[in-house]
């Protein structure tokens, strides 16, 4: 059981405040989804954690467990069990993609999985999520379509096995079966030991994930947070009821 802790973030981009104070309590089992319009500051809040240096914390925590994860260098927080979606290098030519994934798992877990072993396990992720077999001598990336970018992300994922996830529009560029296919899988580990932020401009995604709860971002801030019913009424009246209600002016 482990939970991830985002206390007042505040974060700047070039001098121009982005998130405006974000709290976000995350348990593992738990599957947060964060929605809201365009340009709110949803994948800010994903690149900020993963510690991107364009994005400048001005105030506010973040911890995992006890580790304030802000403080952390980009690999310590892949160690401490943090996996972001968009970590991973778009290409890279002389690596194949069973062998990075095999050395991420090394340097994320500390330790050194047998070939065989990781071999049976790489294999078997790579039949759930119906990629073509012939994946893991790939050089990774390279060639990918821009599915199968996104499903092999979704394979790292499986493949480390982190505490807490935080995926930024794994939806798009999917087609419906590959969706689904992307959204089983995520769906299923989610278990005592895994908990996930579900970033998402459309609800289309969480028809296959079933979020524990659901936030709406706006304007750098969490402004309502709910259940699985908040998805339903964005999906019918968009976004500008909750400005209205709460009297929020962008
Ligand atoms: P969302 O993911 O909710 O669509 P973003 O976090 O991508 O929103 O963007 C929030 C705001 O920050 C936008 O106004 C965007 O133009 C600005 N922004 C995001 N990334 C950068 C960047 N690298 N440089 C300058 N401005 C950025
Ligand atoms: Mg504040
Ligand atoms: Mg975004």
């Amino acid at each position: 059981m482990a939970k991830l802790e985002i206390k007042n973030l505040h974060v700047e981009i070039e001098g121009k405040e982005i998130l405006k104070g974000v709290n976000l309590t995350v348990n593992s089992g738990e599957v947060h989804a964060i929605m809201g319009p365009n340009g709110t500051g949803k994948s800010t809040l994903a690149s900020a954690l993963m510690g991107h240096p364009k994005y400048e914390i001005t105030e506010g925590e973040a911890y995992l467990d006890d580790q304030n994860i802000l403080e952390m260098e980009v690999d310590e927080r892949a160690r401490a069990g943090l996996f972001l979606a968009m970590q991973y290098p778009a290409e890279v030519p002389g690596v194949t993609n069973s062998d990075f994934m095999r050395q991420a798992l090394k340097a994320t877990s500390g330790k050194d999985v047998g070939l065989f072993e990781f071999a049976l396990k790489y294999e078997k992720m790579v039949e759930e999520l119906k990629m073509r077999p012939d994946l893991a001598h790939r050089y990774l990336n390279e060639g990918f379509s821009g599915g199968e970018r996104k499903r092999n992300e979704i394979l790292q994922l499986k493949v480390l096995k982190p505490k807490f996830a935080i995926l930024d529009e794994i939806d798009s560029g999917l087609d419906v079966d590959a969706l689904k296919i992307v959204g089983e899988n995520v769906n299923d580990m989610v278990d005592e030991n895994f908990g996930c932020i579900l970033i998402t401009h459309y609800q289309r995604i969480l028809d296959h994930i079933t979020p524990t709860n659901v936030h709406i971002m706006i304007d750098g801030k969490i402004v309502l947070s709910g259940g699985k019913e908040l998805i339903g009424k964005i999906d019918t009246n968009g976004y500008e009821w909750i400005t209205k209600e709460l009297g929020i002016k962008i």
